[in-house]
């Protein structure tokens, strides 16, 4: 089966994250939402994680800013890469593998998000390991 990436979308205005999980549907990806630092955390707690973070710098609660902290120090968490929803156009992270300025624009953050993703250790579209797995036997070259 073809590997779909999963994007987490953490944005806590109701009516930019409906409008860019859909952009992302519709454009095959897998979308999982949360509405704030919070409840993302939580989720990223579990076994699974996205492939990519899509976050929002600006949330009330645990703000983005604090969120790049907690992700930057967990191990299996800052493997995931972070692209950054901003307003602010001078905002430099390192930590972010790429940054899309507000207001959206759809194609950007659709090339933003594909130039992260294959990259991304998800291992983009390859097979999972394990399964069905092609071994090479008694094919050597001939020197
Ligand atoms: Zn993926």
């Amino acid at each position: 089966m073809r590997h779909e990436h999963a994007i987490l979308v953490v944005e806590d205005d109701p009516y930019t994250r409906t409008a860019v999980a859909g952009l992302l549907r519709e454009n095959g990806f897998k979308t999982w939402r949360e509405p704030n630092g919070t409840t993302a955390l939580r989720r990223l707690r579990g076994r699974r994680k996205p492939c990519v973070i899509l976050l929002d710098l600006m949330m009330p609660g645990i703000t983005g800013w604090e969120f790049l902290e907690r992700h930057r120090a967990n191990r299996s968490l800052s493997k995931v890469p972070l692209v950054l929803m901003t307003g602010w156009t001078d905002t430099d992270l390192a930590q972010a593998r790429a940054m899309v300025t507000k207001p959206i624009d759809p194609a950007r953050l659709l090339r933003s998000l594909r130039r992260v993703l294959a990259s991304s250790p998800c291992g983009g579209n390859r097979p999972r390991r394990g399964s069905g797995r092609v071994k090479r036997r008694g094919n050597r070259r001939a020197a």
